[in-house]
């Protein structure tokens, strides 16, 4: 736990930033405001300061089966092309992973995503459609 954290504390600048759609195993799901990408999502693992070389093997296998889980899912509901998987943090040092759906004529494709484009919101009953249907899929 680290109080200037926003995973930690889930304060304004996290809701300003994403939504919480559920808990997995050993980790936060959440989506991402900014769907330049369709389907963006976070993956915050459960505590804070670890890199993933740090984890035991158990709990590397657990944070990335959840990690699958939610790839798995966007593939299934969005069709991307590709999914991109960021985990930088070097001034959030709180282990989480962004899913970037990537689609051939959508931006970026064939390179990194931007971290946040900060160019396609959606209205509050399109980010409920969004996170109900990721949800109905990842708690069974
Ligand atoms: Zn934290």
């Amino acid at each position: 736990m680290n109080n200037d954290c926003l995973y930690c504390n889930k304060n304004q600048t996290q809701k300003d930033l994403m939504i919480e759609i559920c808990e997995l195993s050993v980790s936060t799901v959440f989506l991402f405001k900014e769907q330049t990408y369709k389907g963006r999502c976070v993956i915050a693992y459960k505590d804070h300061n670890v890199e993933l070389y740090q984890l035991s093997p158990e709990e590397l296998l657990a944070f990335m089966t959840d990690v699958n889980k939610v790839a798995a899912t966007l593939a299934k509901l969005y069709s991307p092309a590709k999914i991109n998987y960021g985990a930088y943090s070097d001034k959030l040092p709180h282990l989480h992973i962004h899913l970037a759906p990537k689609y051939v004529d959508g931006a970026d494709y064939g390179s990194t995503f931007v971290m946040n484009p900060q160019k396609v919101y959606l209205t509050d009953p399109e980010y409920t459609e969004m996170i109900n249907s990721i949800k109905k899929e990842l708690v069974k």
